[in-house]
């Protein structure tokens, strides 16, 4: 089995093992179609280190994000949290992680209790979690309102989600994740329904909340742009599989899997050196992850698209270069070991 480890130490946060999310679609009375929203992935992310899933609608990225925090329970394949096999908890079982693990969500209008203003919002994982007497509590509250740099803060407490903005309530979803001092948030897709100035002034603000607290971050976007911007690794995921792992740079300058390629294309910037622009558009929606091609199951889209092979052989997960790994025929027996050192993509 292939590994990619995501690490600048040895002791890995969260290790993800073999991870499959089978979901079953009941077509006829005892009928039902597996729909495979995450097949088979391995992963492993150290402290204070942040990797992006990046991919389209239906990859599998959400699911597996969700799976990482025991949201949902993988169908196989093992999840550990600090070495501790989370995988068959009980909810019951489990409270120590949510206190350590933490997400912030895409829509920080429905994450919100409308009828709990931003004290209360902040007060109540520590109530749950039975933190602190009364002015410890209001000390954590001024301290996460700061952290997110909504000050004076004794302004903020008071108002409730309708009287913030779309940028106010999303660095609200965020104080209340750092609240419980947590080792590891899942960001699922937290700037994409905000307005574009607040976009990059909440990713800047992860990213410093990352660097003072050592947080581990699981990123998950379809912007590779973001990703490049905010990751120290990023992952390509395609139909419930990743396609690519290495560096932002990487990943940017260097990308190997024909998808990828095809992501950094369709990025909406004016950059003449986007090479990759023309020949990788590729047409449609992907396939539904209740029909997943034969073969590679890139192969109705690719460009690169090889008869007789892509559409008859599974490629398998290879590191291809040093750090950077990519399941496609094209590398087919290229092995980082027997590379030589030009890491000019094809
Ligand atoms: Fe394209 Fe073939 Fe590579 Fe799949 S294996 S990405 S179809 S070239």
């Amino acid at each position: 089995m292939w590994e990619i480890k995501v690490t600048n130490a040895m002791d890995h946060l969260l290790r993800l093992e073999d991870i499959r999310v089978h979901f079953y679609v009941r077509k006829m009375l005892f009928r039902s179609t597996p729909v495979r929203a995450v097949d088979g992935v391995t992963l492993r992310i150290s402290k204070g280190i942040t990797l992006a899933l990046v991919g389209e609608s239906g990859s599998g990225k959400t699911t597996l994000g969700r799976a990482s925090l025991r949201l949902l329970k993988p169908t196989s394949g093992r999840c550990y949290f600090d070495d501790i096999d989370i995988t068959d908890e009980p909810e019951r079982r489990l409270k120590w992680l949510r206190r350590r693990a933490q997400a912030v969500f895409q829509d920080p209008y429905s994450s919100l209790d409308p009828f709990m203003n931003v004290y209360q919002t902040l007060e109540e994982p520590l109530i749950i979690h039975k933190i602190g007497n009364s002015s410890q509590k209001k000390e954590k509250v001024e301290k996460a309102l700061e952290d997110v740099q909504m000050v004076p803060s004794s302004q903020f407490m008071p108002k409730y989600p309708h009287m913030l903005s779309g940028g106010q309530r999303q660095r609200l979803g965020v104080a209340r994740a750092l609240i419980l001092e947590p080792d590891y948030i899942l960001a699922d897709e937290p700037v994409s329904m905000i307005d574009a100035s607040s976009r990059v002034e909440i990713l800047s603000l992860l990213r410093e909340l990352q660097q003072r607290y050592g947080i581990a971050f699981l990123y998950i976007t379809h912007d590779i742009a973001t990703a490049r911007y905010f990751s120290d690794q990023i992952g390509v995921m395609y139909l419930g599989k990743i396609v690519e792992m290495s560096t932002p740079e990487q990943i940017i300058q260097n990308p190997l899997h024909p998808y990828t390629k095809a992501l950094i294309a369709a990025v909406p910037e004016p950059d003449p050196s986007n090479r990759f622009r023309e020949r990788y558009t590729i047409p449609g929606d992907p396939p539904t992850p209740a029909h997943v091609p034969s073969g590679c199951p890139f192969h109705p889209r690719c460009p690169e698209f090889m008869k007789g092979t892509c559409d008859v052989v599974a490629p398998q997960l290879q590191e291809v270069r040093p750090g950077h790994f990519t399941s496609c025929h094209l590398y087919a027996g290229l092995d980082s070991r027997s590379q030589a050192t030009d890491t000019t993509a094809p």
